[in-house]
């Protein structure tokens, strides 16, 4: 059994933290493959050191004094330097540091200092050799991923080391230049580590216990998910349920290694496993419910529509020349409704209706603008008859009007479209019905 680790920065934001991991670490032995993020804030006020980097480094793009703010940040690994009693300095690498700031050396280099260091201080405690991430990690000179040559480095690198560490969040172009991932990238290196050490499991650690089947912003203490595949993730964080970066995923899915979400502060709950394909029944007949806020939808009328030809082709135009982005497109014998992100449409909003005056001739459009879209998602909607049939009357019950109604042809989703005012009663009735009342 093979499995890598990767912590998120709240798991390594102090010395109290960095234990915590140890002994996660060292409570299983196929835990060989390490993965830091930088130190994250250890409190809600607290500023994650990424940031840091990123504000210090801008001082020194600007020729202003930098050199307090570096010694905070050298400040908070000397916490956890002496907190966890490590015979180790860092002042020759905040030395370099420090020139290299001054030598302007660029700012995926100021922000990727944040897992190096880290990196450098968690192998120094667990006594697990460092991969500088740079070495293994391969961007092309265009500033994206090189992900085949990154698992042939890699590969090779890992075979010749039984543990490793590996900072997250960074790699190098060809010559050396050093190029991050956006925010949150250490789950993608995770992901890529993964993949070449060809574990067979990838644990992601962060502080939730895994996904959760609603916003616990909208439901109080709601249910974690236990299982969930890979598909139903995706549909779930369009709708903007967020834990893992989303480029974390294609790596290790096209190598069939599952993704397990697991509490740092809270070791003892299972968390939620991401898997390929499963034939394990989901608890509940749905697996999340998710939602976001903020749409738009332009209703278009003309009689005898559906018998012109290209004439969607002619309203979808608009919306590309206006650089619009169409998120659902339900329709009815003489209309059609096009949902859009409000802010986005405000600002081309007369340029568009004028242009699809100009390309259809419409008998009437309607605007209706504060919409919200809710996605009930479920493998188990699948096989279990009756799914749309209870959210529509658990709508009903709760006086929510449905504006749409999107079933994907993977039976895999169902979106219903509600106004703002309705949005978290709607996440609560939907949640009643299948969760609290177990159906
Ligand atoms: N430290 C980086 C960030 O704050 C990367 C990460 O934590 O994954 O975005």
């Amino acid at each position: 059994m093979k499995k890598v680790v990767k912590f998120g920065g709240s798991s390594l934001a102090s010395a109290e933290q960095f234990k915590k991991v140890g002994e996660i670490i060292r409570a299983e032995d196929a835990r060989r493959y390490v993965v830091p993020s930088a130190p994250g804030k250890r409190n809600d006020q607290d500023t994650k050191v990424t940031d840091m980097l990123y504000n210090c480094y801008q001082l020194a793009v600007e020729e202003k004094p930098f050199l307090d703010l570096l010694n905070k940040i050298h400040a908070r690994y000397k916490e956890i330097i002496n907190g966890l009693a490590l015979e180790l300095s860092l002042d020759d690498e905040f030395e370099i540091i420090r020139e290299n700031f001054e030598k302007k050396a660029g700012v995926d280099y100021a922000a990727s200092r944040g897992e190096y260091l880290n990196g450098i201080i968690i192998s120094n405690y667990l006594g697990f050799p460092f991969i500088d991430a740079s070495e293994v990690i391969r961007f092309d000179s265009q500033g994206g991923l090189d992900s085949e040559k990154t698992n042939t480095l890699l590969a090779a690198r890992l075979e010749e080391l039984e543990y490793a560490v590996i900072p997250g969040f960074y790699g190098s172009m060809e010559d050396g230049t050093i190029v991050t991932f956006s925010r949150g990238g250490s789950d993608i290196t995770g992901s890529l580590v993964a993949r070449a050490a060809k574990a067979d499991l990838y644990e992601n650690w962060t502080d939730v216990s895994g996904f959760l089947i609603a916003d616990p912003r909208i439901i109080r203490n709601p249910k974690a998910i236990e299982t969930i595949t890979y598909r139903e993730l995706r549909e779930l964080s369009y709708m903007g349920a967020t834990v893992l970066h989303e480029d974390a995923i294609f790596p290790v899915r096209k190598a069939g290694i599952p993704i397990n979400i697991r509490n740092t502060n809270a070791p003892e709950d299972s968390g939620t496993l991401i898997v390929e394909g499963t034939c394990r029944k989901p608890k509940y007949t749905i697996t999340g419910i998710a939602g976001t806020d903020g749409f738009a939808a332009i209703t278009i009328e003309k009689a005898m529509m559906n018998s012109e030809i290209g004439f969607c082709r002619k309203v979808l135009e608009v919306f590309e020349r206006n650089g619009i982005s169409i998120e659902h497109m339900p329709s009815g014998i003489d209309t059609m409704t096009i949902f859009v992100h409000k802010n986005e449409f405000e600002e081309k909003e007369q340029q568009i209706l004028a242009g699809i005056h100009k390309a259809v001739d419409p008998d009437h459009i309607e605007l209706e603008s504060d919409l919200a879209l809710i996605a009930v998602v479920g493998r188990g909607m699948r096989s279990t008859r009756g799914t749309a049939g209870r959210i529509f009357s658990a709508l009903a019950h709760a006086h929510i009007n449905v504006k749409m109604i999107d079933q994907g042809s993977s039976e895999l989703n169902i979106i219903v479209g509600v106004r703002h005012d309705d949005f978290k009663n709607a996440i609560k009735a939907l949640y009643d019905i299948f969760v609290e009342t177990q159906i």
